[in-house]
């Protein structure tokens, strides 16, 4: 049995079989074969070309950002992907500052390291590469899953109806382990449902995101233009729009407005363009003013980001797996959505490691929410902040007012160490950027220690807010921070 990347292949029995090709689906054939004998991938789409946006993933076109997290674990899974990214015509930043608005200033903030700016195609067309790489792993396109198939008692799952693209009739595919990674379209309810299980009520945020995304040609000559702009949204702002830029494969730039609660961006080039200028920087639209539009302006609207309770589920079929949006869907403009379906990746191949026998699928379910809560908690409390949008189901959240007032003093505080770089910059308040970029959990930001120093420096409003509300919890809030902490983690 060939070696691929260091991965024994050897001495495996069983099959998994993937319904989805996207990123988490991609993500957990990868570690399966470590594991299973034979990995088949499933998707209703054609054989994908090189970096093509997909049909069966619309949201492909717009702006993808992979956090640092995720770069950490496709780094992990697929030695040198990076050099492969760059192989495949990424943008190399090459120590280029980034810059970055929020309501409290901006920060040019420069990558440490090797780095690259890619669209979603670009970054799935590599890891597919990849997977492909691997002998045991072999994929069906054109093929639309529509049912599971289970044991006569409906205990086990036992594969899977498959329709051929065009084909009146489906056919059977057995596995021993099916994924389910098909994204935020998902059939698996209903299809729990048929099966006789009943799921618990959905965790459900009325976020109202709206994003229009639009690409424009780099004008030749700009080879050092900031190849990332981000203007994020501003609750507090007369036009709370938020608009990021940025350079992928082929000079290109990817531009998006984007808004939460309701507020959607124009669809309209017009108004496009009007509201690039309305936000609380003008930097996108001074970096477009004379780029040539490539694409008519695209919008893509989620109501609602949904969070399914699988693993609070008293019965669960054996031999059966669901990650990636199929699970749970979050507000993309945080970035997360890639990067939680490579941390739920991850903790399957780590219950495959030390997890053997009955309970195994209850024991992922339970592992990979629990590894993907600081992503669901961090962008629902962001979007709460918003008029309108409200939470339901799960677990109420605790202390949202406070941890309002309490991010925005470190979100303050860190853009004002980028602004004064020098002898006094503290490093302390860089662990809210890793907090943001799923490198390190709520806790590194939220405790004792952080907020002493958080207090410490100058006096502002943020500041004023959060000891406003230490006095209204009675002069001291380490009990409460605790119990905040233990909530996100
Ligand atoms: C507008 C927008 C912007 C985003 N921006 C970012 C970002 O900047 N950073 C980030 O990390 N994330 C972002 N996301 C989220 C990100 O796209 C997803 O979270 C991530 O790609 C994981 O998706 P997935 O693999 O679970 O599903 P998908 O990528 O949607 O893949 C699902 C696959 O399943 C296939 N499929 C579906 N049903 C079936 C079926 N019945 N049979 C066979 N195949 C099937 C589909 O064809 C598709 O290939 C964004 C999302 C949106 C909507």
């Amino acid at each position: 049995m060939p070696t691929v990347e260091g991965m024994n292949l050897a001495g495996k029995t069983g099959s998994a079989l993937v319904i989805g090709g996207g990123i988490a689906g991609l993500l957990s054939a990868r570690v399966l074969s470590e594991h299973y004998a034979d990995v088949v991938v499933l998707d209703r789409d054609s054989t994908p070309g090189p970096g093509v946006r997909r049909r069966g993933v619309p949201q492909s076109f717009h702006l993808h950002q992979m956090l640092p997290r995720g770069e950490q674990i496709l780094e992990q899974l697929f030695p040198d992907f990076l050099d492969d990214v760059l192989r495949l015509g990424a943008f190399p930043l090459n120590g280029a500052a980034l810059n970055w608005t929020n309501r409290f200033g901006t920060m040019a903030m420069h990558p440490p390291g090797k780095a690259a700016f890619y669209s979603r195609g670009l970054v799935e067309q590599a890891i597919r590469e990849r997977v492909q790489a691997i002998p045991t792993v072999h994929f069906g396109y054109d093929q639309q899953v529509v049912e599971l198939c289970a044991t006569a008692d409906l205990t086990r799952i036992t594969g899977v109806r498959v329709r051929h693209s065009g084909a009146a009739e489906s056919t059977t595919m057995t596995a021993d382990l099916v994924v389910d990674a098909s994204g935020r379209s998902s059939k698996l309810p209903q299809w729990l449902s048929v099966l006789g299980y009943a799921a618990p009520p959905d965790e459900l945020v009325t976020s109202g995101i709206g994003y229009t995304t639009r690409y424009y040609r780099v004008p030749p000559g700009q080879d050092d233009a900031v190849p990332l702009i981000v203007v994020e949204n501003d609750y507090t702002a007369a036009n709370p729009a938020g608009g990021v830029l940025k350079r992928i494969e082929g000079d290109v730039w990817s531009a998006c407005l984007s808004g939460i609660g309701g507020q959607y961006p124009p669809t309209d080039a017009e108004g496009f363009d009007h509201g690039l200028t309305k936000l609380i920087s003008p930097a996108l639209a001074e970096a477009l003013r004379d780029a040539e539009p490539l694409t008519a302006p695209r919008g893509f609207r989620i109501p609602v980001c949904v969070r399914h309770h699988y693993e609070q589920m008293e019965r669960w079929p054996a031999g059966l797996l669901v990650l990636g949006d199929a699970l749970s869907t979050v507000d993309p403009i945080y970035g997360q959505g890639m990067t939680v379906a490579a941390i739920q990746a991850e903790t399957i191949a780590a219950t495959l490691r030390d997890h053997d026998g009955p309970g195994f699928e209850q024991a992922v379910l339970q592992r990979i929410q629990r590894a993907s809560y600081p992503a669901w908690w961090l962008s629902s409390l962001e979007d709460l902040r918003w008029p309108g949008v409200e939470h339901s189901g799960g677990t109420a959240f605790e202390g949202v007012a406070l941890l309002h007032k309490y991010f925005d003093l470190a979100l303050e505080r860190m853009t004002q160490q980028f602004a004064h770089r020098g002898a006094d910059f503290d490093p302390t308040f860089l662990s809210y950027f890793a907090m943001t970029g799923l490198l390190v959990p709520p806790g590194e930001v939220i405790n004792a220690g952080m907020l002493d120093a958080l207090l410490s420096g100058p006096s502002t409003a943020a500041e004023q807010a959060v000891r406003a509300e230490i006095r209204a919890h009675g002069g001291s809030i380490d009990a409460l921070l605790d119990c905040l902490v233990s909530a996100g983690s």
